[in-house]
């Protein structure tokens, strides 16, 4: 596989162009539709600036293979899997590249209860591509699209049902949303002031002329901070393109780190509901501190969020997601979504929260540094570095539920090929950042 495409459950990406063309996005639109055995599919769509002609695509691909298309435009890609559920779609397709460059787009497929596609789902969709079984349909079978204009009002109203709306109201929070020129610029300030807070917007038209990094981390969230601090806001909140990641800067103008989204959320959530957790291999070991602390179980899982879903699923939890913003709570809708950590977020602030800032809160989880890093896609053997590792760091317990995992007593290092990108990840983490960053590093050195 090209650098410039990757194929994989997560969907499929590439740069405009060059590994991704639009025959391609038609081809693929066309047979997931032909793998879905007819019925309407959701399409949405992140603000990126190729969005539009994929849209093209895609609605075209899934006409001629004889499905309906219900079209909601911009939205969120938690949204789409919410909306297959709530008009009971055959499937749908998001068209974002999420956190990657501009230069990228992608296509992510929902099955029919609004996940994403598991790996039997995927491997079936995949046959029918392979074998350019699709678009077939006769003159008089083609599809028909629809447009809708009120998902995002439909998805604002289930974060409602979930939170307590008067006692998120009785907060009054002044708010910074930095909606990174995209979705979460739409549906992040309405849910907000619905919730009653003050909501000062930055970045927030969903334009697609993006003016920072993509990612919500605290490199990229400059401009978040300093508007907080310019405004004395209460707490700043980001979103990545798609708004399925959240990220916070705390009323000092200082990032917290994007593992404190869901730390603070399942802190809240188990301690609320007496919930187990669900998280991933990478997220931060707080969360087992936070999990003993209240009684409850934590699960992990392999990184990728259907494998967070697929355990958020079946233990049946109130809250999971990933550290890099990812928050599930699964009555709101089975996929991580920033619109859900803000509303709990704003629950937490008024209620056990109440009369302290965001950094007093914050202080009062369990405090870990990761350090993430990586190496472009290489051939490696586990075996030798594994050894390393145990000659510097001492004796860990193995983790192999994904690439190689060692955790010590307060430490750990997890190193996988990324899902979405021609890299290896490797990520540590330590009660001292020097620490985290002497293990990743020298992972690292053991790649090289
Ligand atoms: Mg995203």
């Amino acid at each position: 596989m090209s650098d410039k495409l990757k194929i994989s459950i997560s969907g499929v990406r590439g740069i405009i162009g060059e590994g991704l063309n639009g025959q391609m996005v038609l081809n693929l639109a066309a047979a997931f539709g032909q793998s879905l055995n007819g019925g309407p599919v959701i399409v949405g769509r992140d603000a990126r600036p190729t969005g539009p002609q994929m849209r093209l695509a895609v609605l075209a691909g899934l006409a001629f293979s004889g499905n309906d298309a219900i079209d909601i435009g911009l939205a969120p890609t938690p949204t789409v899997g919410l909306m297959v559920n709530q008009l009971g779609a055959a499937g749908g397709i998001q068209i974002s590249a999420s956190h990657n460059p501009v230069q990228w787009n992608a296509l992510k497929f929902f099955n029919r209860e609004g996940f994403f596609l598991n790996q039997e789902d995927f491997e079936r969709f995949m046959a029918f591509y392979e074998k350019g079984d699709f678009g077939n349909a006769t003159w008089d079978r083609l599809g028909k699209v629809t447009e809708r204009d009120d998902a995002i009002d439909i998805h604002i109203d289930r974060v409602l049902n979930f939170v307590d709306v008067e006692v998120c109201r009785s907060r009054k929070l002044k708010v910074v949303v930095d909606g990174c020129r995209s979705v979460g610029g739409l549906i992040l300030p309405p849910l907000l002031a619905k919730l009653g807070c003050e909501v000062i917007r930055l970045d927030c038209e969903a334009d697609g002329q993006f003016t920072r990094p993509l990612e919500p981390t605290p490199a990229h969230l400059g401009a978040l901070c300093a508007k907080v601090k310019e405004t004395g806001a209460e707490v700043g909140f980001a979103a990545d393109p798609d708004a399925d990641r959240l990220a916070m800067v705390s009323e000092k103008g200082e990032p917290l780190g994007e593992d404190f989204s869901l730390a603070l959320a399942a802190d809240y959530i188990a301690g609320k509901t007496g919930s187990d957790i669900v998280t991933n291999l990478s997220t931060t070991m707080a969360l087992d501190d936070i999990a003993r602390k209240h009684g409850v179980k934590l699960y992990r899982t392999k990184v990728g969020e259907a494998h967070v879903v697929e355990g958020i699923l079946k233990h049946g939890v109130k809250i999971g997601g990933e550290g890099n913003g990812g928050v599930i709570v699964p009555e709101v809708h089975p996929g991580r979504d920033a619109a859900t950590g803000v509303a709990v977020i704003c629950e937490l602030l008024a209620t056990k929260g109440k009369g302290k800032t965001i950094s007093e809160v914050a202080s009062e989880i369990p405090l870990y540094h990761i350090v993430k890093d990586k190496v472009p896609a290489r051939e490696h053997e586990e075996g030798p570095i594994a050894e390393a590792l145990c000659e510097k760091f001492g004796e860990p317990v193995f983790d192999r539920t994904e690439g190689l995992k060692l955790i010590w007593p307060d430490a750990w290092v997890h190193l996988r090929p990324s899902n979405t990108e021609p890299i290896i990840r490797i990520i540590a983490e330590a009660k001292s950042p020097e620490k985290a960053k002497e293990i990743c590093s020298f992972t690292r050195s053991q790649l090289e």
